[in-house]
């Protein structure tokens, strides 16, 4: 017992006094009211731990300081009347019941209330009077209160206790949109008036009850010995809420179109990079956006001059294009298929029908793999329009010529300090062509903005390639901003209307904050465009329960189709399968819907990119988010097939196959 002793006068200097409770009141009760009595045996040894610790019922026995805070923020004074909502293991009440002259306190549990209860009669607290209901409706036969403390978080202030509140009372609540994060709200009453002060952040259970939130499933209620009215499960209300489409080439997309409103940047995802599914439907509606909102870039994860190819072909662009094939390399069936040559045409066939240059759709590349070939684009762009600047980038990047086999090593090399490292002379050669800007785009506009992106993928490569020596959530970071740093840059380039759709993985489209990365500390384009644009970007995730997959088993590897398996339980793949639903758009962000809040609740999510390791699915291939604050909207197809690859071996005799065209430039 003694180190129970010693660890309470612990607590009272760590985590009180030098968090700044100094309400000598508060803190002679703390120290007074013995914490271990007040919870399970079995976790005595944690009593005075600075956390909330599990009671019965699934509740909670709230933090020491929060317990302090809450009672030096009400003011206590001896002659008080308190009332306390949310008894829970009785602590709160007891500790406030040292400093005010009656304590009352109202808990739904009827299991917690008598616990409580008998605690205060075993301490010889005789100044608490417990009560077993709905604490909402506060404890009217003995109001008016000084003090009202509220223990559980709730939508907002009941009425019931700010009726309750005696003039010069002091109430505080935790309250909040989400059941459980909440801010802290101090009411005051004077005059009659109430004056309310928001406080910092908290997290408390919920205050579930007739002027708080709706009973929980799987808590037992008050009233639960009645049998519970039938509910609807999530899978049902996902069935309720979803607009079914039949096929993709049929789909109503008038209401997501009508949701996208006048959005400028439209991510659409995938959750495999091998989906035939994702590509046909991110296809229908890019060209939607396209002729019917103005949509003028298409910008895909994709390096940009592989892309570029495409772009002269779709655009008509006389861009002088490197040597290499484009998508050539690992993982060439992500856009070497006939999924992306589908679109490609479509998309020429609507820029034959448009007029001025300008108003043509683009198509782009954000990504970064393509070091060397962006080198080359730089080099040669430059000899044509400013030789001198020309022999200058030769130089600079010849830093970077003795890696070109596998520049990863020059990450190694650089980090090692033996090496030279290439960042400046890369730093200033994008830097110079952006200041040259009018004096080169006298040239030719798009040449000048392929050259300058390419100058930009090599700066962001370099430091891209340096990053993974560092950590592998720098180097994403650094990947994903460069994508970012493009995407704004063909917004900015094109003119101020311009609107982009982006495609890319769920993993980069998909708001990063509501996913592990965050603990991670990555972000992803989906971030920062939510955090430039706010509701100016709509974020699309696309799902499947089970199909096949066009996937590699390893980095580098050959493609294989293979079976996806049936999604795990607690997916959001899962609650998805049990719709019933096949395929259907699902909007999310109306988070006031029942629906939304369920979805909130974090579940695990499944990504396949380019490898596809079923052994290891759970490991390998799911993690934890929160759907709703991931995406704005979620499309869903419960069975999937892979995509047809172009194959890259058609490519040897190309030049007499036209119909492989553009990939076969
Ligand atoms: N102060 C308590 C904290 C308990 S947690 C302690 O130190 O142990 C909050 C409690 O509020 C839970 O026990 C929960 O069951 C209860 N609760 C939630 N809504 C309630 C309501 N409407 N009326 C009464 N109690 C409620």
């Amino acid at each position: 017992m003694d180190s129970l002793l010693q660890q309470k006068e612990e607590m009272i200097e760590r985590q009180l006094r030098s968090r700044g409770i100094d309400d000598e009141r508060v803190l002679s009760a703390m120290e007074e009211v013995p914490r271990e009595k007040f919870i399970k045996k079995d976790l005595v040894e944690f009593a005075y731990r600075d956390a909330p610790l599990p009671i019965e019922e699934e509740q909670t026995i709230s933090q020491p300081y929060i317990v302090a805070l809450m009672a030096q923020i009400l003011e206590l004074e001896p002659s008080d009347k308190v009332l306390d909502v949310g008894t829970g293991s009785g602590y709160a009440a007891a500790v406030m019941s040292r400093i005010a002259d009656e304590v009352y306190t109202v808990e739904r549990h009827k299991v917690l209330a008598e616990t409580a209860s008998k605690r205060f009669q075993d301490l010889g607290y005789d100044n608490i009077f417990v009560l077993h209901g709905d604490g909402t409706q506060g404890w009217e036969e003995h109001a008016p209160y000084d003090a009202i403390n509220v223990a559980a978080g709730g939508p907002d202030v009941p009425e019931p206790l700010k009726e309750q509140l005696a003039e010069d009372g002091r109430l505080i609540i935790p309250v909040g949109k989400e059941p459980r994060q909440q801010r802290l709200v101090k009411l005051n009453k004077a005059d009659g008036e109430i004056q309310r002060k928001n406080l910092g952040r908290v997290q408390f259970v919920p205050l579930i009850g007739l002027s708080g939130w709706e009973n929980e499933d799987r808590e037992s209620d008050v009233k639960s010995k009645k049998p519970a009215p039938s509910k609807q499960s999530l899978p049902d209300m996902i069935a309720g809420e979803a607009e079914p489409f039949s096929d993709i080439d049929s789909a109503e997309l008038a209401p997501l179109l009508e949701r996208i409103g006048d959005s400028r940047v439209v991510l659409l995802g995938e959750a495999t990079h091998g989906t035939s599914e994702f590509y046909r439907m991110r296809s229908r509606i890019t060209r939607a956006l396209v002729e019917e909102k103005g949509f003028n870039i298409v910008a895909v994860e994709a390096d940009w001059p592989d892309a570029a190819h495409i772009d002269r072909f779709v655009r008509d662009t006389n861009v002088e294009l490197p040597t290499q094939k484009p998508f050539t390399k690992f993982p060439s069936w992500m856009w070497r298929n006939e999924e992306t040559k589908d679109l490609i045409s479509k998309l020429r066939l609507y820029n034959d029908t448009v007029e001025t240059h300008d108003d043509k759709v683009g198509f782009f590349g954000l990504d970064l793999y393509s070091l060397y070939s962006s080198i080359d684009a730089v080099i040669n762009y430059l000899s044509d329009v400013d030789p001198d600047l020309s022999e200058l980038a030769k130089r600079r990047y010849s830093c970077l010529t003795p890696y070109e086999n596998n520049p990863a090593r020059y990450g190694a090399a650089a980090s090692s300090g033996r090496f030279r490292n290439c960042e400046k002379g890369v730093v200033n050669m994008l830097e110079e062509m952006l200041e040259n800007r009018v004096e080169l785009t006298t040239h030719d506009g798009d040449k000048y903005l392929d050259a300058v992106q390419n100058a930009r993928l090599v700066a962001n490569a370099e430091r891209y390639y340096r990053s993974m020596y560092v950590s592998s959530n720098q180097s994403w970071n650094q990947r994903d901003s460069h994508m970012f740093e493009t995407l704004q840059a063909l917004l900015d380039y094109e003119n101020s209307d311009s609107k982009a759709v982006v495609w890319a993985h769920n993993s980069h489209v998909g708001n990063a904050m509501a996913t592990e990365m965050s603990g991670r500390g990555e972000h992803n384009i989906g971030q920062l465009a939510k955090e430039e644009y706010g509701d100016d970007t709509y974020n699309v995730g696309f799902g499947t329960d089970h199909g096949t997959v066009a996937a590699a088993s390893m980095w580098g590897g050959q493609m294989n189709f293979k079976d996806i398996r049936p999604s795990l339980d607690d997916s959001y793949e899962r609650v998805m399968h049990q719709s019933d639903v096949e395929k259907f758009m699902l909007p999310l962000r109306d988070k006031s819907k029942t629906v939304i809040k369920k979805l909130e609740k974090s579940h695990l999510e499944r990504a396949i990119g380019v490898i596809y390791r079923p052994e290891t699915e759970l490991q390998s291939h799911y993690f934890q988010a929160s759907l709703p604050n991931q995406f704005d909207e979620y499309i869903w197809f419960d069975e999937t097939k892979a995509i047809t690859p172009v194959e890259t071996s058609t490519a040897e005799g190309e030049d007499k196959m036209p119909e492989t065209y553009p990939f076969g430039v």
